[in-house]
């Protein structure tokens, strides 16, 4: 199991809710951005160059908390940006937290260590760290030096402050898959909760930039990084994993991952931008979600994301004993 027990009961509730309420597209994870700033400057990287005019802009902490509660999403992923250079970013923990939402702070963690004492200890709190692979390549896709030394850092003081820490992964056309097994035994070995991979974003403030794998690449790729991690608390649902693997396909699922930014409610998803839209009712009511996923939308084509494919694997889990039995084991057991 990956994620916390609690979190997985919570899911469950909210979506059987959802149904009964016959609501086709609802969201689980809302990705919300308070700044598009950031500390470091990543290679692979579409927000800073997306909203480069946007750099300066800080969302307020009544439009944060306003989007958690306009979404309802039981998950609140902090992303950006860097969110921890947010600088009201322990209010808006608080606040979240306050709302019995589970929060996902996504963070490079270069200055985590110092900064611990600001974050309440809460079990709905999970630093969620970027590594994208052992330290020569972690630090050369950051472009800094020591920057995956501080992050495993970070990793270390949060476990033994009793913070709960997962670590996400990005994997790129160069990525080495022996080496992603090596960062995936590692950071479990030193106490990750849960391991999230995903391929690389072709973002389309990225287009012409050859870092991203095709689908065809990917389901090769991830073929062998699921034999050496299979073991280990994943963070990605079983369902997900198939696809990954090329299992099974699935449609995407955007709707489930609405992101909200400095710009508006993005739609339709994390990685294309054809509108912002004022209100979460916007995006959810006036998105053309049927012209959008593979085959249908040439920028869609490569895609498999997890921002974009993980709420279709949890639907998709309802739909076979078998599947509902191995979410069912990767939820409780
Ligand atoms: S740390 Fe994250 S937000 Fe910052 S440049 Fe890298 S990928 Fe972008
Ligand atoms: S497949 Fe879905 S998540 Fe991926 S780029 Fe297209 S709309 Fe976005």
């Amino acid at each position: 199991m990956g994620t916390p027990l609690a979190q997985n009961l919570e899911l469950l509730v909210y979506t059987a809710r959802m149904r009964l309420r016959g609501k086709q597209r609802y969201p689980f994870v809302l990705m919300l951005e308070p700044t598009e700033r950031c500390n470091v400057s990543c290679d692979g990287c579409g927000r800073i160059r997306e909203y480069k005019d946007l750099m300066h802009v800080n969302m307020s902490l009544q439009q944060c908390l306003g989007a958690v509660e306009e979404s309802g999403a039981p998950v609140v992923s902090l992303c950006g940006g860097e969110p921890t250079v947010y600088p009201w970013i322990s209010e808006l923990v608080q606040g979240i937290l306050d709302r019995r939402r589970w929060i996902y702070l996504c963070t490079n963690a270069q200055t985590l260590t110092r900064t611990l004492h600001k974050y309440p200890r809460s079990k709905r709190l999970i630093f969620n760290i970027h590594l994208d692979g052992m330290a020569k390549t972690h630090d050369a896709i950051m472009n800094l030096p020591g920057a995956f030394d501080r992050a495993i850092d970070a990793l270390r003081s949060a476990k033994a402050r009793g913070y709960r820490v997962c670590t996400n992964t990005t994997v790129f056309k160069e990525s080495d898959p022996e080496e992603i097994i090596e960062l995936c035994r590692h950071v479990a070995s030193l106490g990750a909760e849960a391991l999230l991979l995903s391929p690389g974003f072709s973002y389309t403030a990225l287009q012409g930039a050859d870092l991203f794998l095709g689908r065809e690449q990917t389901r090769q790729v991830f073929r062998r990084i699921w034999e050496g991690v299979k073991d280990l608390p994943l963070g990605n649902t079983p369902v997900y994993w198939d696809f990954l693997i090329g299992k099974k396909e699935l449609a995407c699922s955007a709707w489930a991952n609405p992101t909200f930014n400095p710009a508006g409610w993005k739609g339709p998803c994390y990685l294309i931008t054809d509108q912002h839209h004022k209100t979460f009712e916007g995006l959810m009511e006036d998105t053309p979600w049927e012209l959008y996923g593979t085959g249908k939308d040439p920028r869609c084509a490569q895609c498999m994301v997890h921002c974009g494919y993980e709420g279709a694997a949890i639907i998709e889990s309802g739909k076979s004993i078998r599947d509902m039995w191995r979410m069912f084991r990767w939820s409780f057991l």
